[in-house]
């Protein structure tokens, strides 16, 4: 590959404070290279298809994940901040939504909402997304990102992130082509990768919506209310097909998993008449009774009506 973009990679210009950044990122700002860690992850799946980064979920979601890994709890890492900033890297041009071409020329650009009403994304060198579309040197520049800007031990737990998300993402894909009840499946992957890609088809088929209460609720910083529940645990039938399970919100999770709430036959919610008893106050949830549940449009993700049963049996408190 020309050397052009290898050295362009290793040449960022960061933040250098030693007050405020640690050997582990070597004395400088890991935003950036966080970044461009998660475009790659994105072109890995196969799902950058022109040379234009949009600020979707997924990429956030990215970011968040590496950045939540590596760097001091409590502190969140914002992408809208290196989203912004690259342009002065040259290979990275934003491109403004009508009226908004001065206020890219702004100095700050403070958060995920405010950089998504003045973008629309960020033009990239054709160059570049070519080099990054390929596997060969889309792992070239990752060496080159990882080198330059992460000590040798957080080196090893990036690439290792970045590998397990690439094999959850297989999974996932895998798990939304598998129509027929395949028992077993997923049983010689490691737990960790199992969960992943379950999570990710799940939250690809109910787009972060939970199939109970309808609700939809995400942070610019990359964090959903839902969580991909398995109607039938695992570890009973090694089922990880989608159609045994439900993007479902906190709540219902906590809900469904302790038999205050179930699915009937219809596809409509059932609340248990445990929650009505006298210690219990189960407020809104008594408005979802009877109501159909939110479900993927795709007929063989549906939720299979033989787990639903088996939960209305086994765990529902009727
Ligand atoms: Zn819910």
């Amino acid at each position: 590959m020309s050397i052009d973009y290898l050295n362009k990679l290793a040449r960022l210009r960061t933040d250098k404070n030693r007050n405020r950044w640690t050997e582990a990122t070597t004395f400088r700002a890991p935003h950036k290279p966080f970044l461009l860690l998660s475009v790659m992850d994105i072109a890995a799946q196969s799902e950058l298809t022109s040379p234009f980064i949009e600020p979707t979920f997924d990429l956030i979601e990215r970011f968040a994940r590496y950045w939540s890994l590596i760097m001091p709890v409590g502190t969140t890492g914002n992408m809208a901040y290196p989203f912004f900033h690259m342009q002065s890297e040259g290979f990275w041009k934003l491109v403004p939504k009508p009226g908004m071409e001065n206020e890219i020329k702004d100095r700050i650009t403070s958060s995920v909402t405010r950089l998504k009403s003045i973008v629309v994304g960020a033009e990239i060198d054709q160059e570049l997304f070519l080099l990054f579309s390929e596997h060969k040197t889309r792992e070239e520049l990752r060496a080159v990102v990882l080198h330059t800007y992460f000590s040798p031990e957080i080196r090893q737990k990036l690439l290792l992130e970045a590998s397990e998300n690439q094999e959850a993402f297989e999974y996932s894909q895998k798990l939304l082509k598998a129509a027929e009840k395949i028992m077993s499946y997923g049983s010689e992957k490691p737990a960790s990768i199992r969960d992943q890609g379950f999570r990710k088809a799940v939250m690809t088929l109910y787009a972060h919506r939970c199939a109970l209460c309808g609700i939809r609720m995400l942070t610019p910083e990359g964090h959903t209310i839902v969580e991909a529940a398995h109607i039938r645990p695992w570890s009973d039938t090694n089922d990880d097909r989608p159609a045994n399970g439900m993007a479902l919100c906190r709540l219902c999770h906590w809900s469904f998993d302790r038999g205050f709430m179930s699915v009937g036959r219809q596809y409509e919610v059932l609340i248990s008449p445990l929650s009505r008893q006298e210690q219990n106050n189960p407020g809104p949830i008594m408005t979802l009774e009877q109501r159909p549940i939110f479900r993927p449009s795709d007929e063989k993700h549906i939720p299979d009506q033989e787990c639903l049963g088996w939960h209305r049996k086994e765990v529902f408190r009727k």
